[in-house]
């Protein structure tokens, strides 16, 4: 635990994290003041429900007389690890922590935490639902959309927190211990962020640096060979690879567990469809059993966890075609996984902002499974470059025409497929907006009756 009552605290950065991390300070009687360089709605929308608190703020700029005078420094993690808030801090000497950590100081719960490049919020989510069908009190939290910080009141000694964590999250941790922690993967993504693998690999490996040996850390065996894991203090567990697992779909998959026992399970028990999910079914019981789930609960879940919007989701058969919305799949891995989970012949959208990834590496699987490529947004050019001549290319201008494109060179019986291996920021909001978009217009065009 932590003591802030009258420390003064600067808060950086007013979206979700920051609004929950003032919030709790506030409540834990420290004198809280914010800064955010933008000045949109959603800031003014959290700062208007803060008014209940005295709080002084600074919206669309960061300057350097309000940044200063503090005893620590909360960031958030979309905030620019150079920005001036932090620069400062750092040239004063003054400590600065990310939410996630502030959340953990105040959290009385152990935490089962997540992370990796893909399957994070599904993993989470199912863990999740294990535990409420347990009955046991625990919260989802983190990277989901809910911050640590406006859970850690509801949560005691008993109950469990279920953490997705990002890496942004990792970089600002110091004390973050998670009783169990999970790596699903690291694959390409973040280089803006974290420079390359190597600068990445270190922030998600942050997940296990407080751990010690009453601790687990549940690593993907894609990874084993990582001389870092060779310094951590946890008990390590690996855990398989779908991979393989598609292959023998109607068999059964048995996951050795923690003391010599085995949990076994049919593929065609599993709601959640895809190699891919078959990992993160995998690390999810592992970790809920070190957390003493009785296996019946666990069975449940895998039987009745059919996952989360935009993630793989089948949209329905219309006129014969399958439609997936993938839109969530913003980089290369994750389009790559849900490729290797389909059979069938593909017609793909994919597209939107490059994050930097080498689309070369898709060839062999796009020219195996996809019968028709349509892209969309500033990477398409890069992306017909990388796999021209391989399967027939169309570069479209809207999500409108992608789908009409896609559902003409549709055969009866193939699958079209939205998995952009990009972000959505060039044309969207973001990968929700651009997974309804897609449902939309794929509803009206096949649904007479669909506005
Ligand atoms: P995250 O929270 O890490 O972004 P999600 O569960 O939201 O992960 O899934 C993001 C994308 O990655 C989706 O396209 C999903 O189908 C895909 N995906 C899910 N699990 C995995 C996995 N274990 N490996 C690779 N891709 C995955």
């Amino acid at each position: 635990m932590i003591d802030v009552e009258g420390k003064r605290v600067l808060v950086v950065g007013l979206g979700i994290s920051g609004y929950a991390a003032a919030d709790l300070l506030a409540r834990k009687g420290a004198i809280v003041k914010i800064t955010d360089n933008s000045s949109g709605t959603e800031a003014g929308e959290y700062l208007k429900r803060l008014s209940r608190h005295s709080i002084e703020s600074e919206m669309g700029d960061h300057t350097k007389v309000f940044c200063r005078d503090v005893d620590l420094v909360v960031t958030s993690p979309g905030v620019d690890p150079r920005a001036l808030p932090l620069a400062l801090a750092e040239s004063k000497q003054i400590p600065v922590i990310g939410e996630l950590e502030l959340g953990f100081l105040f959290c009385r719960a152990p935490i089962v935490a997540i992370t990796g490049t893909n399957g994070k919020s599904t993993t989470t989510e199912l863990i999740g639902k294990i535990f409420s069908l347990s009955g046991k009190y625990s919260v989802v939290c983190g990277n989901v959309g809910n911050p640590l910080c406006g859970e850690v009141d509801t949560l005691d000694k008993d109950s469990v927190a279920i953490v997705e964590v990002s890496s942004f999250q990792l970089e600002t941790i110091e004390k973050f211990k998670p009783r169990v922690a999970i790596l699903l993967n690291i694959t390409d993504d973040h280089y803006d962020r974290h420079g390359d693998l190597d600068g990445y690999k270190n922030e998600k490996f942050k997940i296990f640096s407080n751990q010690d040996k009453r601790d687990w850390a549940i690593i993907h065996s894609n990874l084993s060979s990582e001389d870092r894991i060779g310094s951590l203090k946890s008990r390590v567990l690996f855990f398989g690879d779908g991979r393989e697992a598609v292959k023998t779909l109607n068999e059964e998959i048995a996951i050795s567990l923690p003391g010599g026992s085995k949990l076994a399970f049919k593929c065609d028990d599993m709601a959640l469809k895809g190699a891919h999910n078959i990992d993160n079914i995998t690390c999810s019981v592992i970790a809920s059993s070190i957390m003493g789930v009785d296996e019946d609960y666990i069975h449940e879940a895998i039987r009745t966890f059919n996952g989360l919007d935009h993630r793989f989701e089948d949209i329905g058969n219309f006129e014969g075609i399958e439609f997936v919305d993938d839109s969530k799949a913003t980089n290369i891995d994750a389009t790559r996984r849900a490729l290797e989970s389909l059979e069938k012949n593909v017609v793909l959208i994919a597209g939107g902002r490059d994050k930097g990834g080498d689309y070369s590496s898709m060839l062999s699987l796009v020219k195996e499974k996809v019968g028709t490529l349509v892209l969309m947004g500033e990477a398409a050019e890069k992306i017909k470059n990388a796999l021209n001549g391989i399967t027939p290319i169309f570069i479209v201008d809207s999500m409108a025409e992608a789908v009409a494109i896609a559902s003409e060179k549709a055969k009866d019986g193939d699958i079209v497929m939205l998995s952009p291996m990009c972000s959505s920021f060039d044309m969207f909001s973001s990968y929700k907006e651009r997974g309804k978009v897609f449902q939309d217009h794929v509803k009206k065009r096949f649904l007479a009756d669909h506005e």
